[in-house]
């Protein structure tokens, strides 16, 4: 059996990070979506809300789990038997940063292959930035998000604004 892991900040799930979770979870016996804690970046969404979202919509997927961990993500494969890393690729500058990190990966643990899925071509500009850049200016978000996001992305607009 083999398990993929899609690691990344989901801050919060886009249509692009779904569309490469469906394309994943059909190569793989196994996908596990964990969300990484990542100190160097500034979340809106806490740990638990991200895993919340990326539970709701990917429910309908039988081999989908969700998880989140602190630390290094080949201590987290090696913990539970995961050799394959899923991300994806949306330009060349996705492309260079990952061509590093799975050096990286390979480097302090042999075992961990990084695959990575080129971007839908409808999603190549989408990012979670994105969307909260534009949010923030009332843009409709139905277009890049999974409509089980966009009440969390309001509720989040609304406090946002509120503490300004
Ligand atoms: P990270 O902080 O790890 O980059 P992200 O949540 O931004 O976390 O992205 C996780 C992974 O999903 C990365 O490999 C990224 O390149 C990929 N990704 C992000 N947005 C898209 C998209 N629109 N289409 C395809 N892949 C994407």
């Amino acid at each position: 059996m083999t398990i993929a892991i899609y690691p990344g900040s989901f801050d919060p799930v886009t249509l692009g990070h779904l569309d490469i979770i469906r394309r994943a979870s059909k190569r793989f016996d196994k996908l596990i979506v964990c969300v990484m804690v990542n100190s160097s970046k500034h979340p809106w969404f806490t740990i638990e809300e991200r895993k919340e979202m990326l539970a709701a919509v990917t429910k309908d997927f039988q081999n989908v789990e969700v998880d989140s961990f602190d630390g290094l993500l080949v201590d987290y494969m090696a913990q539970n038997d995961i050799s394959v890393i899923v991300r994806g690729a949306r330009n060349i500058e996705d492309f260079e940063a990952e061509n590093v990190m799975a050096r990286a990966n390979k480097s302090i643990a042999g075992f961990a292959e990084t695959i990575l899925l080129f971007s839908d071509p409808r999603y190549t500009f989408l990012s979670s930035s994105f969307v909260k850049n534009v949010g923030k200016y009332g843009v409709d978000l139905q277009q890049y998000i999974p409509p089980q996001v966009i009440p969390k992305m309001q509720q989040k607009l609304r406090d946002i604004s509120a503490a300004v």
